[in-house]
């Protein structure tokens, strides 16, 4: 039986084609988008931190600033694509920095609460049976008190949307596993950091709330499994899909321009921006759809 994610799950939801080419048919592309490239080095530098508070607390942010600055730089490929057109690479890794260092200055000293685990992975099922089985990855686990633990997640991109984070899967999902992996506890608070606006979110659940995630989540692994059709489902997450250059979805902006329109006879007219956008380059390199 395989065993499910919040991604795979958002996965299916976003687009059943990105999930077939993802999780079924398993075709790996060699790209990553650099928000996703920007978080996975700001969680690297936030896991070396609390994995040596004694030397984070004497260190200051500028350390852990040119901790970033350093994976950046050895870390940033071509591989790695940007689909806004109005950002740079700088950008980004200015963001990143910042990410780190707001969130420094904010935290330090580090003693909030006594630190389980960082990137801790968890396995857990949704039922008695433990027929529906979830894997994730939690950023931090704090033990804040005797019963009580927090699990943190790191954000790097934009805030939520008012009461977004009312209905979050992710970590009630991590509540969950929490709750069975440690004895005696009395209450679980999901805390997230969206460090690019130094903006922290603690939310709190009902054991109502976690039996109705439970049920939520199997039926979302129910769907996916009677599922015969994989549809393809076209958005604005297109722009940061690795398989648009395969997706039926996107093929007419793949035909190139025919030989005779290419080459006529008389002056042609000035190429407009359409056309140039549907260049295979273009699809390939994930720029922002019209
Ligand atoms: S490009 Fe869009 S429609 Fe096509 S597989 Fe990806 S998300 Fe789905």
């Amino acid at each position: 039986m395989p065993v499910y994610s919040h991604s795979r799950l958002s996965s299916f939801e976003n687009c059943p084609l990105q999930y077939r080419y993802r999780y079924i048919d398993k075709i790996k592309r060699d790209v990553e988008g650099i928000e996703a490239f920007v978080g996975k080095l700001t969680h690297e530098v936030l896991q070396a931190l609390y994995s040596d508070l004694d030397r984070a607390r004497r260190a200051g942010a500028g350390e852990y600033k040119e901790m970033f600055r350093s994976l950046w730089r050895s870390r940033l490929t071509p591989r790695v694509k940007i689909v806004r057109e109005e950002m740079t690479p700088e950008d980004y890794g200015a963001l990143g920095e910042r990410c780190v260092e707001t969130y420094y200055n904010r935290h330090h000293p580090f003693d909030s609460g006594e630190v389980i685990g960082c990137e801790t992975r968890v396995e857990f099922a949704l039922d008695g049976q433990r027929r529906y089985r979830m894997l994730g990855f939690i950023d931090r686990i704090d033990r804040v008190a005797p019963g009580v633990y927090e699990v943190h997640d790191y954000k790097t991109g934009s805030l939520p949307r008012a009461g977004a984070l009312k209905n979050d899967r992710q970590l009630t999902l991590y509540e969950i596993a929490v709750r069975e992996r440690f004895t005696g506890v009395n209450e679980v608070r999901q805390v997230w950091h969206f460090l690019a606006h130094d903006k922290k979110f603690v939310e709190r659940r009902t054991q109502d709330d976690l039996v109705k995630t439970r049920l939520s989540a199997i039926r979302s692994i129910q769907n996916i499994e009677a599922t015969a059709e994989f549809p393809a489902r076209r958005s604005a997450l297109c722009s940061w899909c690795e398989y648009r250059d395969i997706c039926p979805e996107w093929e007419a902006e793949r035909q190139p321009v025919p030989r005779a329109q290419a080459q006529p006879s008389v002056p042609p007219p000035e190429p407009s921006p359409d056309m140039e956008t549907s260049s295979g380059q273009f699809l390939l390199f994930g720029k922002s759809s019209p």
